[in-house]
């Protein structure tokens, strides 16, 4: 017998048909249906929806959630806005994910050792000057967050030669990676990190974390790196101590308010280099086949896959 899954999304009419597309071709066994598509006797017998940052009340219509399948990794805006605590959330865990953001994290790593951003401004100036390069073994990389992802971006920036500590709630034990934990631990990280890469989820702990207090504490010249969410950073200490040269660059691939406005003074700052939140974007192909396995378990086993921790925020 099909059984009936609903798929909610904000998603552009075209993208959202091409993952029900895909998802449909992986799960034969089950229909696969828009919100609208649902009568309400039959959204009361719903136990599974598939979502890519719906709003929390457009899940109010499914009492009988089991779990939520989120196609995103992150999934703070969901827990932010209400989402029912008896519903377990499941975010996306994708070791191509993992891969694409090892992929970014050595890329924009390069980008700052190899003095990239003063390079594009001596061309725009027509100046010939050659900057000595560090070496890759000189430079410390701070990773903020030690999960999936970051895990991923530490073992390539490894194999690159980088010396890379990485500061988490937990302490861990990773390969030729210096581990820190605690308030006092991201101090003595911070003050000893030439690149910081932040990959923290934004949760009410690390919303602003990285404020005045902690970024001055990087060393002078130090460079930033965001990759998880705007809100991690307070953006005026960080234009500030851009300003006032303690920090040297800032490569921005996410921002508290997206689409970054189009007024906003962050494009135009010589010390900033904007991306539109493209370090790692879900890949439809691998994301769809983990989903589908996801289901296909549940509806084998009723074994729900790992969720988040919706008190601790992720
Ligand atoms: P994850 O596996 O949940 O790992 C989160 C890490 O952060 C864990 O090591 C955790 O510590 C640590 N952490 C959380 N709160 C902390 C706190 N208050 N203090 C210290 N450490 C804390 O997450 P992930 O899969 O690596 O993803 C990280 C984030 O990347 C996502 O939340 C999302 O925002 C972002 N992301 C961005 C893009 C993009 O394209 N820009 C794409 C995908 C994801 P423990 O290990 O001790 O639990």
């Amino acid at each position: 017998m099909q059984t009936t899954i609903v798929f909610i999304s904000e998603l552009d009419s075209n993208i959202q048909s091409q993952w029900l597309t895909l998802l449909r071709q992986q799960l034969p066994d089950e229909v696969i249906l828009l919100s609208h598509q649902i009568s309400d006797t039959q959204a009361k017998s719903i136990d599974i929806a598939i979502v890519a940052n719906p709003a929390p009340k457009t899940l109010a219509r499914f009492p009988k959630l089991i779990w939520i399948q989120s196609l995103w990794a992150g999934v703070e805006k969901l827990i932010n806005e209400g989402l029912n605590k008896q519903v377990k959330l499941v975010r996306l865990v994708d070791p191509q994910l993992s891969k694409t953001m090892a992929e970014a994290a050595l890329a924009w790593t390069l980008y700052l050792q190899r003095n990239m951003p003063e390079y594009a401004k001596q061309q725009a100036n027509r100046q010939w000057k050659q900057l000595l390069p560090i070496t890759a073994n000189e430079l410390s990389i701070g990773v903020l967050g030690a999960g999936t992802l970051s895990i991923a971006a530490m073992q390539t920036l490894k194999k690159f030669d980088y010396q890379v500590s990485c500061w988490s709630r937990t302490a861990k034990q990773l390969d030729g990676i210096k581990s820190y934990s605690g308030l006092t631990g991201l101090q003595s990280m911070v003050s000893k990190t030439n690149i910081l890469i932040n990959l923290l989820p934004l949760t009410d702990e690390t919303y602003h974390l990285l404020d005045m207090n902690t970024l001055s504490q990087l060393p002078i010249g130090a460079k930033l790196i965001n990759f998880s969410r705007g809100a991690v950073i307070d953006t005026q200490a960080l234009l500030q101590l851009l300003d006032s040269e303690h920090l040297s660059h800032a490569v921005l691939d996410v921002f508290e308010h997206e689409p970054l406005a189009i007024t906003s003074p962050l494009w135009d700052n010589p010390k900033i280099t904007v991306l539109p939140h493209i370090s790692a974007p879900t890949n439809r192909v691998t994301a769809v086949k983990i989903v589908a396995a996801n289901v296909i378990e549940y509806r084998k086993n009723q074994i729900t896959p790992d969720f988040v921790n919706i008190e601790r925020g992720y």
